[in-house]
């Protein structure tokens, strides 16, 4: 049965003249690979195109798998490939307060509750859920009844958003309309883990809110996390941003770029003595800006950029790709 529709997000239009904010949000669990460079890409060329002002934020709140030494070099990778980005880079785990401080604003208002889950459950929660991870529903069976934990007061807990059970519809400015209905999906999710930080989907909510982020272009694994999104700002009292998702880059076997098809990190080529040049040439070619593979500056790329010719399905990462790129080792 579909419940009540939410419209929650809606694509805004392109206005060169306007006050608009975006952000890329490297996580430093791991290294920048080909798939998410494409779409960091795509961001800084929507951002540099329209006069967007572009944010950095590095979402390290996932301590146990955030690798040392990852947020430098996820920096030095986007300045190899000539994406640049405006002010200086928030890190999340600086300053706990803005998210604490929501979550007594939630707890206010009657929103969340603590709850004690498994440690696999927590690990889930404070990273962004891309695809292919198993998700657990969080049945309303299950909330409490006591009053007493409709509180904010102990952080080495769990916390749980209270999800209504509606549909959520996404516009989305490159994936069009969605419906979506968390409480369905995954049920009352976790929104603050008992490592005592925030977990991913109140984090890039509240950072997205007090950064004055108007559109957010990431993957579009992320599409479903737009609805979780959605709810918490709205329980939040605040106007979610104009989303854009973007499709994946995928190897041959038809799954999400990932370890199992090798080395695809930028900083693999690098070492091996692959110009950015190579690799922008081949991200423009997948954005179908070129029809070969040519060797592009990130300016040339954002000059021919254009979201109409980006393809509306999930790109192929070839073994043809890998011979071009390191055909031109130097
Ligand atoms: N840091 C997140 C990730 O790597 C991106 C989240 C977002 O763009 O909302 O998955």
């Amino acid at each position: 049965m579909l419940m009540a529709t939410l419209p929650v997000s809606a694509p805004r239009d392109v206005n060169p003249m306007s006050t608009r904010i975006t952000r890329l949000a490297p996580s430093p669990t791991g290294a920048l690979h080909l798939g998410n460079a494409r779409t960091f890409l795509i961001n800084w060329a929507m951002a540099r195109n329209n006069g967007w002002r572009l944010l950095m934020r590095i979402e390290d709140l996932d301590g146990p798998r955030v690798k040392a030494g990852a947020v430098r070099q996820a920096l030095e990778m986007f300045s190899w490939l000539g994406i640049d980005f405006d002010g200086t880079a928030l890190r999340q785990s600086d300053d706990l307060e803005p998210y604490r401080d929501a979550m007594r604003r939630l707890a206010g208002a009657g929103l969340i509750f603590a709850c004690n889950v498994t440690r696999k459950e927590i690990r889930q929660a404070a990273s962004a859920p891309h695809g292919e991870e198993q998700e657990i529903r969080f049945h309303a069976e299950l909330r409490p009844t006591s009053p007493d934990v409709f509180r904010f007061d102990g952080e080495e807990t769990n916390y749980r958003l209270l999800t209504p059970d509606e549909t959520v519809l996404i516009e989305d400015g490159f994936a069009g309309r969605t419906l979506h209905c968390p409480h369905r999906e995954v049920g009352d999710f976790v929104i603050w883990t008992r490592r005592g930080v925030p977990a991913y989907q109140l984090a890039v909510v509240v950072d997205d809110a007090r950064q004055g982020v108007t559109d957010v272009v990431r993957g579009d694994d992320l599409l479903p996390s737009a609805a979780r999104q959605s709810l918490i700002y709205r329980a939040l009292g605040c106007e979610p941003p104009g989303f854009w998702h973007l499709p994946l880059v995928i190897g041959e076997d038809g799954k999400r770029l990932a370890k199992r098809h090798g080395d695809t990190r930028l900083e693999r080529y690098r070492a091996e003595g692959v110009s950015p040049q190579r690799v922008i040439g081949l991200l423009a070619h997948w954005c179908g800006l070129c029809n070969d593979r040519q060797q592009w500056t990130a300016e040339d790329f954002r000059s021919a950029f254009s979201l109409d010719s980006v393809p509306r399905t999930p790109v192929t990462f070839t073994e043809e790709d890998h011979r071009w790129l390191t055909a031109g080792r130097c």
